[in-house]
């Protein structure tokens, strides 16, 4: 099996920083799938029969909201369209307009998005969560809620097989 991973949300999330550490290195492009082309294929992870190929979408991590609206706007070729699974990263408990902005153009996404809760190394209390996770379980129906640290590999895992399970 082998499907596209969009790693989306908001500057400064964690983004950057969750790709490099599942993918420990970029490796050659392999995949025939025709999307490719539309897509910027920042790395793949192969794990036994499954092959993640984490893409870029244009516009999603820029500042200006336009340029995402733009590429969203453009009939039947928005990224997202050909994505498999959109890994949504948040930044612990910092839930802001940014992220809201992200969260509303999520809304035209049909696949599932799979909600990634980082930087949980910084909190002093992981009980502090657990309210903070219900308030987002409500903003839409997410494929899975994990909370994880990017930076220090914790549950990196559990997010890779919840990614393999959609592809
Ligand atoms: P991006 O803009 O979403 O790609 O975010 P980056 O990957 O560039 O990370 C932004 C900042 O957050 C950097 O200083 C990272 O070191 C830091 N960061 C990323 N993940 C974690 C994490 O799990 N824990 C902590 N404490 N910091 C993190
Ligand atoms: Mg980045």
């Amino acid at each position: 099996r082998c499907g596209f991973v969009a790693i989306v949300g908001r500057p400064n999330v964690g983004k950057s920083t969750l790709l490099n550490h599942i993918l420990g290195q970029k490796l050659s492009i392999t995949s025939r799938k025709p999307q490719t082309t539309r897509h910027q294929v920042l790395g793949i992870k192969t794990d036994g029969p499954v092959q993640a190929i984490y893409v870029d979408t244009p516009g999603m991590h820029e500042e200006e909201p336009r340029a995402l609206n733009r590429y969203m706007n453009r009939a039947a070729s928005s990224a997202l369209v050909d994505v498999d699974v959109v890994v949504f990263v948040v930044d612990q408990l910092a839930w802001t307009p940014a992220d809201e902005l992200v969260l509303d153009k999520l809304s035209r996404v049909r696949c599932p998005v799979i909600l990634a809760v980082n930087k949980v190394d910084k909190l002093a209390n992981r009980e502090q969560l657990l309210p903070h996770i219900e308030m987002l379980s409500k903003k839409r129906e997410f494929a899975e809620i994990i909370p994880l640290s990017a930076l220090k590999e914790t549950n990196l895992a559990p997010l890779e097989a919840a990614v393999g399970r959609f592809l």
